[in-house]
C-alpha cells in the first residue's frame, strides 16, 4: 500500500483509542474537567456499565456560549497557551483532547451555561460532528451525557468486561476523586440507585467515611507535616505530604486500597507505593497492604504531568526526595499515634470478627446516621510510659503497673520487636554485632538452598552470619549474629532457608529479619525472673515501635484506671 495520510474520522479514532479506554476513562475526563472549572457539587450517572450512558453533571464556571463548539476540537484548550505552561501546569487537563476523543467513539450532548451569558447552550454531537445547536436555560454549571459508548468501535466494545466490572472501574475512579477533593459534594448513581455520596465539607475524615466506611475511617491515622516544618513552610526538597494512613491491623490482601493524589491529581505509582509500604516495614504483617489516602503537593514544576496518555502517571524530578518525604510522614504518623491497645477491644481489633467494643480512639459505632468524628484519632502516647513490673502471669504474660493503670505485655511478642528493632538498627548502621564461633561450624544445604544462600549471602553478612563455601553442598559457618550466641544457629539458618525458598525476592530481607528477631527470642511458656522482666520491659520502652511485634500483632494491651474503677462498679 502507498503511504497516505489517513481521514479525520480514522486519526480521531486512533487518538481517541490513547485516551478513552473504557467507560471509567470517559468519567475520569469529565470529572476532571469538572473540577478544573471549580465545581463545588458533581454528580455522575451510570447506565449499562456506562456503555448506554454515562453523564456528568457540575456548578462550575460551565463553557462560554461563543467557545462550545470549540471545545469539541482536538488541541483546542483554556487551560494552557503555550508550551512555557507545559513545564507549570496546575490543572488536571492541558491537552484539550478529552471532548474530541469522546465525541469520535460516543454520542455526546452537552448544556451548559457560564457567568456571562444570559442562557445557557445546548449541543448535540454524532459521529464527531454537531447534529444540533440550540439554547436552553441551565443554572451556572456543566452536564456532559455520553450515550451508546463504542457503537461506532465494535473492537474496543468486544473488550469491555461485564457490567459490574466496568461499573467498578467507574465507581472507584468515582470515590478517588471524592477523597483527593473532600470540599466537593461528590453522587454517584449507576443504573437509577446511588452508591456514592459525599458531603462536600472538606475533612478528608468524611471523605473516608463515605467511600471506605466508619468501621475502616476510625482506624485511620492522620499524616500531618511535622509542626515546626509546618509552619516554616514544606520541607527543603519542597514536598508537603498529607492525607490519612490505616492502622496495621487495617492490612488488606490487595495494592488497591493506597490512593495517591500529586498536587489533587489521581495518580498510580510504584514509587510513592514503594515508599508507603516501606513505612510500614515490621509493622504490617508480611504480605498484607495498608490503607492509605496522601496528597503530595510540590511546586508543579516539580513533576512532569505529561508523560502519559491517561495522564495518570507523573515523572518527580527529584525522585529520592519525594520517596523520603513520603516515606518519612507516614512512618511518623504511624509511629506516633499508635495506640496500646485496650483491654477489652484487642481481640476484636485484631482478629477478623467484627469489632463488639472499640477502642476509645475509635470510632463510637457504625452507625452512619449521627456520626461524629474529631478532626483526626487523637493522638494516644508515643511510646510506652515507664512501667512497674509486678509479675508474670502462665508463663507468658508479664503484668505491670503504669502511671494509668495496668498492662500486660506478651513476652515473646515484646523480645521479637526488640530483637527486630535492634537487628534493624544494626543493619541501617553497617554495625552488626558479631559472635565468632571458636570452630568454624558446617551446614549441609540443597541445591535450591544453595541457590537462595548464593542469593542472600551479602543480607545474611550483613546480619552477622560469616558463611564460606565448602565444597558443593557445604558451607562453613565462622560467625553468626551476636544475638544467636549460644543457640541452636544451624537450626535457625535451616529453619530460615526453607522460608526464603517460597519468599518473592523482594521480601527476602525481610524474612531474615523476622526470622533472627523470633529464633532466640523468649518464648511463651518460659518462666522468667525478676530481673529478666525487668530488662525485658526497659528494652521495650526504648523501642520505636513498643505496641506491636514485627508481625503487626500487639505486644502490650492495656487497662486504664478508670476502666478498672468501672468494672469494679467505683464510678
Ligand atoms: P482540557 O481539559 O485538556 O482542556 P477537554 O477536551 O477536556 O480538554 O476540554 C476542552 C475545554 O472545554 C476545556 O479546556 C474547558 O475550557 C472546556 N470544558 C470542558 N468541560 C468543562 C466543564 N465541565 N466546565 C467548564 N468547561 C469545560
Ligand atoms: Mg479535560
Amino acid at each position: 500500500m502507498p503511504i497516505k495520510v489517513l481521514d479525520r474520522d480514522t486519526i480521531a479514532q486512533i487518538a481517541a483509542g490513547e485516551v478513552v479506554e473504557r467507560p471509567a476513562s470517559v468519567v475520569k475526563e469529565l470529572v476532571e474537567n469538572a473540577l478544573d472549572a471549580g465545581a463545588t457539587q458533581i454528580r455522575v450517572e451510570v447506565k449499562g456499565g456506562g456503555v448506554s450512558l454515562l453523564r456528568v453533571t457540575d456548578n462550575g464556571g460551565g463553557i462560554p456560549a461563543a467557545e462550545v463548539p470549540l471545545a469539541f476540537e482536538r488541541h483546542a484548550t483554556s487551560k494552557i497557551s503555550g508550551t512555557a505552561d507545559l513545564e507549570n501546569i496546575a490543572s488536571l487537563g492541558f491537552r484539550g483532547e478529552a471532548l474530541p476523543s469522546i465525541a469520535a467513539v460516543a454520542g455526546v450532548e452537552v448544556l451548559t451555561r457560564s457567568d456571562n451569558d444570559a442562557a445557557g447552550t445546548f449541543i448535540q454531537m454524532e459521529g464527531g460532528a454537531v447534529t444540533r445547536q440550540a439554547s436552553q436555560a441551565r443554572a451556572r454549571g456543566t452536564t456532559v451525557t455520553v450515550r451508546n459508548l463504542f457503537r461506532r468501535v465494535p473492537a474496543r466494545l468486544k473488550f469491555l468486561k461485564s457490567t459490574p466490572t466496568e461499573n467498578g472501574h467507574i465507581a472507584n475512579c468515582v470515590s478517588q476523586y471524592a477523597l483527593a477533593c473532600p470540599e466537593v459534594a461528590f453522587e454517584l448513581a449507576v443504573e437509577g440507585k446511588t452508591t456514592l455520596r459525599t458531603s462536600g465539607r472538606g475533612r478528608l475524615i468524611d471523605a473516608v467515611i463515605d467511600v471506605y466506611g466508619v468501621a475502616t475511617a476510625g482506624k485511620m491515622l492522620a499524616v500531618k507535616p511535622p509542626e515546626g516544618e509546618f509552619a516554616a513552610g514544606p520541607d527543603a526538597a519542597g514536598v508537603t505530604v498529607t492525607g490519612m494512613v490505616g492502622a496495621p491491623e487495617l492490612g488488606r490482601s490487595g495494592r488497591g486500597h493506597l490512593s495517591f493524589f500529586v498536587n489533587r491529581r489521581w495518580v498510580n505509582s510504584r514509587l510513592l507505593t514503594y515508599a508507603v509500604e516501606e513505612a510500614y516495614r515490621g509493622l504490617i504483617m508480611v504480605g498484607r497492604h495498608p490503607v492509605a489516602v496522601l496528597n503530595i503537593a510540590l511546586p508543579p514544576a516539580d513533576v512532569d504531568v505529561n508523560i502519559h496518555p491517561a495522564k495518570s502517571e507523573v515523572k518527580f524530578r527529584a525522585e529520592s526526595e519525594v520517596f523520603r518525604a513520603v516515606q518519612r510522614a507516614v512512618r511518623q504518623a504511624l509511629v506516633a499515634q499508635m495506640p496500646v491497645p485496650q483491654v477489652g477491644e484487642t481481640a476484636a481489633a485484631y482478629q477478623a470478627a467484627p469489632p463488639r467494643a472499640r477502642a476509645s480512639w475509635m470510632l463510637p459505632q457504625p452507625d452512619r446516621a449521627d456520626i461524629s468524628v474529631p478532626e483526626a484519632p487523637p493522638t494516644l502516647a508515643t511510646s510506652l510510659p515507664v512501667l512497674r513490673v509486678v509479675g508474670q502471669v502462665m508463663n507468658a504474660y508479664i503484668v505491670a503497673e503504669g502511671p494509668d493503670g495496668l498492662y500486660l505485655i506478651d513476652q515473646h511478642a515484646a523480645h521479637e520487636r526488640i530483637r527486630y528493632d535492634k537487628l534493624r538498627q544494626q543493619r541501617a548502621e553497617s554495625r552488626p554485632q558479631i559472635q565468632g564461633l571458636l570452630e568454624p561450624g558446617t551446614l549441609e544445604v540443597t541445591p535450591q538452598q544453595t541457590q537462595i544462600l548464593g542469593d542472600c549471602r551479602e543480607s545474611l553478612a550483613a546480619y552477622g552470619f560469616a558463611l564460606e563455601p565448602f565444597g558443593e553442598r557445604t558451607y562453613l559457618v565462622r560467625a553468626v549474629p551476636a544475638l544467636l550466641a549460644g543457640e541452636d544457629w544451624a537450626g535457625v539458618l535451616r529453619e530460615m532457608l526453607a522460608a526464603l525458598a517460597g519468599e518473592a525476592r523482594g521480601d527476602r530481607e525481610e524474612r531474615i529479619l523476622a526470622s533472627l528477631a523470633c529464633h532466640g527470642a523468649v518464648r511463651s511458656g518460659q518462666a522468667l525472673s525478676d530481673a529478666e522482666m525487668r530488662a525485658l520491659v526497659r528494652d521495650l520502652e526504648q523501642t520505636a515501635n513498643p505496641h506491636t511485634c514485627p508481625h503487626g500483632r500487639p505486644t502490650v494491651i492495656h487497662l486504664s484506671a478508670g476502666q478498672l474503677e468501672r468494672e469494679f462498679g467505683r464510678s
